[in-house]
């Protein structure tokens, strides 16, 4: 359920009305839109609570016809939010590309990748130092050690980065290195991971997991959004079906599904649906199409070489003339792409 308080409510009122609803039992969550306040209250509520909450003074309405999600619904935030990292905004008027290395292998590798995507037009910097991997022998990542090199890339170019967090005691020190922790499509349902996401000031990837419906995705955002932390962006990365041919099958249809169900910004991680790099620019270019705030690309200097997903990774060349279609279809659907040393010898028509 949501109140919508009445214009020129006082701080005293507002106080009293969350005061009532915390005694309740009730944990709240307070908005403004337009100079409204909302007042979220998560969890049921019996037809007693609404109906003495919508008489309480200040309130002007009360809506019950919320979705479970209350606090990433759009009845929530009518307004599509934005999500700042580190000055870059995704959510705003321009399409952001997210590019890199599955996995951070080197400082040569991962300052390679990051000046080539930088060049191309990407404007973060991804890169795993906590690797989920499906087989325990497979690469699990360098850790802390990536961490730093993320921080030398970052330096080298100016591109934020984004890595993933896999484990709750590690929150803590990727926040300290990167300026968004992604959540992988392993750990959607983590919910303590989520939760402790939640508590730390930096902005949250989180991805779709393989079996997850979109209702799913949205309550683990509510996790991390009713934990204190409002900056999530979600991402469809594929999910599985009975088609083995790509990786994954990547849902495109989640993106305008999200955009209604969701203030949240939605990218599309086009690499790990694909499986392979030949479909990854065409997946790309449907995703900006169908309205896609953002992209996660793998890109890596050398991706024969690649510890981990090198079959899915676009070369920089490969990655550089992606985005030049990108820029054409984000034109048309007038997303612009910024960013980039090419963006104007590769402007659209
Ligand atoms: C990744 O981004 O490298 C990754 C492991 O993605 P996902 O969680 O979507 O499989
Ligand atoms: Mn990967």
């Amino acid at each position: 359920m949501i109140a919508i308080l009445a214009r020129g409510v006082s701080l005293r009122e507002k106080a009293d009305i969350v005061r009532f609803l915390e005694s309740e039992g009730h944990r709240v969550s307070v908005g403004t839109l337009d100079g409204e306040t909302i007042v979220g209250v998560l969890g049921p509520c019996d037809d007693g609570l609404a109906s003495r909450l919508a008489g309480w003074p200040g309130v002007r309405e009360t809506r019950r016809d919320v979705p479970p999600y209350a606090l990433v619904s759009r009845e929530h935030h009518p307004a599509t939010s934005t999500v700042k990292v580190a000055g870059i905004t995704i959510g705003g008027d321009d399409v952001v590309v997210i590019a890199g290395p599955c996995s951070v292998e080197s400082e040569e590798q991962i300052v390679a990748a990051a000046r080539g995507v930088a060049a191309a037009g990407a404007r973060l910097l991804r890169g795993g130092a906590f690797k989920p991997r499906t087989s325990p022998y497979g690469f699990q990542g360098l850790g802390e050690t990536a961490l730093r090199l993320l921080a030398i890339a970052r330096q080298e170019t100016g591109l934020p980065v984004v890595s993933e967090v896999v484990a709750t005691e590690d929150v803590e020190l990727v926040a300290r290195y990167a300026d968004m922790l992604q959540v992988g499509a392993r750990n959607m349902q983590n919910f303590r991971l989520l939760a402790a996401c939640g508590r730390q000031p930096r902005p949250v990837l989180l991805k779709r997991a393989h079996m997850a419906t979109l209702d799913e995705l949205l309550l683990a955002a509510e996790y991390v959004v009713a934990n204190g932390n409002p900056r999530v962006v979600l991402c469809e990365r594929g999910i599985r079906t009975f088609e083995t041919a790509t990786r994954n099958t990547l849902d495109v249809s989640a993106v305008p599904v999200l955009r209604e169900r969701s203030h949240l910004p939605v990218i599309v991680d086009p690499s790990h649906a694909a499986g392979r790099r030949e479909w990854v620019a065409p997946l790309a270019r449907a995703a900006v199409a169908a309205g896609a705030d953002g992209l996660l690309v793998e890109v890596h200097p050398d991706p024969a070489h690649a510890l981990s997903d090198g079959r899915q990774s676009l070369t920089i060349e490969a990655f550089a003339e992606a985005m030049r279609g990108l820029r054409r279809v984000a034109a048309a659907v007038e997303r612009p792409i910024a960013g980039g040393t090419e963006r104007l010898s590769s402007a659209c028509p």
